[in-house]
């Protein structure tokens, strides 16, 4: 076999030589494919469509000391590694441009220890693989709102979703995790074993090895809870965001609350003659009993004449992939994001202003509540920070790749967040960055954390050896 360019750290072409490779993937219990090999597809395939990077080989690893080997690799080599977990990044971080990716997916494992109520997870989990796993006991831990979602990628950024308001940010589950360095030592982290590094973790994203384990407190959780999609005409907008913040100021934090604006999608659950037009979208989640639950939901399912009203009892797992189909893996998205210290009545005008005479089909703005557990702690309990945060705004376009309308979308988007950002705590969230975004968002994501972020990258990661993701350098 001839030798391979493979990207150099310093982002030049370097060949590495056939015999280095191939002595390489003899001491892997895993696999090193090339672009022509069975299951290249799947290595480099990405939720986001729009991404076109792809690495000269993908080591597929079995085992930590596979993950040992592939750090020590490249680098000796000074080769460029990503790291994939999920695949589900906007910016697509998992792949590099002809280096080497290392695809985690594996390392499925998930132990379930429903007496110390933790999860031993491994970062090739998708979030149902955890959900699944962990409500055959009734337990569940902090995970977001799409099932297909990674793991690693969604938790090292900090992570939300339906149980935040009572349990924080995903990383306020970690308990600990064993990782790869980049010196290609196995270390565990914790908050009492090497707490900086576990403190740069919650949070600070892949910049400080390969997590190849991540311990997660679990919560009693289901198997019931009350939830779904309630839909109104976009009329009748200006009521029902005044109900949706009167609900969110007053209800328990089992209730969490998501409210979107966009042209309604050609699904069943909507009449036909609601298709395209219009509509503005409650999803809830109540963890609380069924009783609390229908008392606390009552105003809104009562409120005007709703197009469909699916929310209902139904198992946490359904609740789990509720959204998934809104999600569909391959098409374009972009994204900008930024958090929101709490609701006014500018704010929502300016929100229901962004979607006058909008035709774009998939477009949308959400608002996630996660308010509650997360704003007890410290700012700086650990590197995620943003604790002042009590809403997630998220403006997002959703389109074919042979669609036209790409640019314009992005244009919306861009726009729609221009005008939603004086509302902002000033903090955004890294785990929703695009590629175009730059290292200024990554600082202001981090804020106060940032300075500290540095000297635990320039600890652990002197030569910046992880830097295919919302880079800190050292
Ligand atoms: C449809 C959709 C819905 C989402 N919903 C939510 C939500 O509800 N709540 C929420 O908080 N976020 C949500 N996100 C954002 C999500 O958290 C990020 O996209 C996250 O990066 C996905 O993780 P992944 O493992 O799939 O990512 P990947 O693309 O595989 O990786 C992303 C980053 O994580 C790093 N990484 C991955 N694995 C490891 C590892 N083992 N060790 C070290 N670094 C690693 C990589 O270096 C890379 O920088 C959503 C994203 C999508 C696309």
């Amino acid at each position: 076999m001839a030798d391979r360019q493979i990207t150099g750290l310093a982002g030049d072409a370097r060949a590495v030589p056939s015999d280095t490779l191939d002595a390489f993937a003899g001491s892997l219990g895993g696999s090193l494919i090339y672009p022509d090999d069975e299951g290249w597809a799947d290595a480099v395939s990405l939720w986001n469509g729009m991404i076109t990077k792809r690495p000269a080989a993908v080591v597929r690893p079995v085992s930590t000391q596979d993950v040992v080997r592939t750090v020590d690799f490249v680098r000796e080599n000074e080769l460029e590694l990503s790291i994939k977990g999920g695949g589900h990044n906007i910016a697509g971080l998992a792949l590099c441009d002809e280096g080497i990716t290392l695809d985690m997916s594996a390392f499925k494992g998930v132990e379930v220890d429903a007496q110390a109520m933790l999860a031993r997870v491994g970062p090739g989990c998708k979030l149902g693989d955890v959900d699944r796993a962990t409500q055959e006991h009734g337990l569940a831990t902090t995970l977001g709102f799409v099932s297909e979602t990674g793991v690693a990628g969604l938790t090292l950024g900090g992570g939300f979703g339906y149980l935040t308001r009572r349990f924080g940010w995903t990383v306020d589950d970690l308990e600990e995790v064993e990782i790869v360095t980049a010196d290609g030592t196995v270390q565990r982290a914790s908050r009492t074993q090497n707490e900086d590094l576990f403190w740069a973790l919650r949070g600070g994203g892949g910049n400080f090895g390969v997590v190849t384990e991540f311990v997660l407190r679990l919560h009693e959780i289901g198997p019931e809870v009350t939830g779904g999609l309630i839909a109104w005409p976009a009329s009748e907008a200006e009521g029902v965001l005044d109900l949706y913040r009167r609900t969110v100021e007053s209800s328990p934090r089992e209730l969490t609350l998501v409210v979107l604006m966009r042209n309604a999608p050609p699904a069943p659950w909507l009449p036909e003659s609601a298709h395209g037009t219009p509509i503005i979208v409650m999803v809830a989640c109540h963890s609380g009993s069924a009783e609390q639950a229908q008392a606390d939901l009552a105003p809104i399912k009562s409120h005007g004449e709703p197009l469909a009203d699916l929310i209902q009892p139904r198992t946490y797992l359904a609740q789990q992939s509720l959204l998934d189909a809104t999600q569909p893996r391959g098409m374009h998205f972009y994204w900008k994001s930024e958090f929101l210290p709490g609701l006014s009545d500018e704010l929502f005008e300016t929100y229901r202003s962004q979607f006058v005479g909008l035709e774009a089909p998939a477009n949308q703005i959400v608002i996630f509540q996660i308010d509650g557990a997360l704003n007890e702690h410290a700012e700086d309990d650990g590197a995620m920070g943003n604790r002042e945060a009590a809403f997630a705004c998220v403006m997002q376009a959703m389109w074919k790749g042979d669609d036209a309308r790409g640019d314009a979308n992005r244009e919306w988007v861009r726009s729609a967040w221009q005008a939603l950002k004086p509302y902002s705590t000033g903090g955004n969230y890294v785990n929703f960055q695009t590629a175009d975004e730059t290292d200024e968002r990554t600082q202001e994501s981090y804020r106060g954390n940032y300075e500290r972020l540095e000297a635990v990258k320039a600890k652990y990661d002197p030569s910046n050896l992880f830097r295919i993701n919302r880079n800190i350098r050292p």
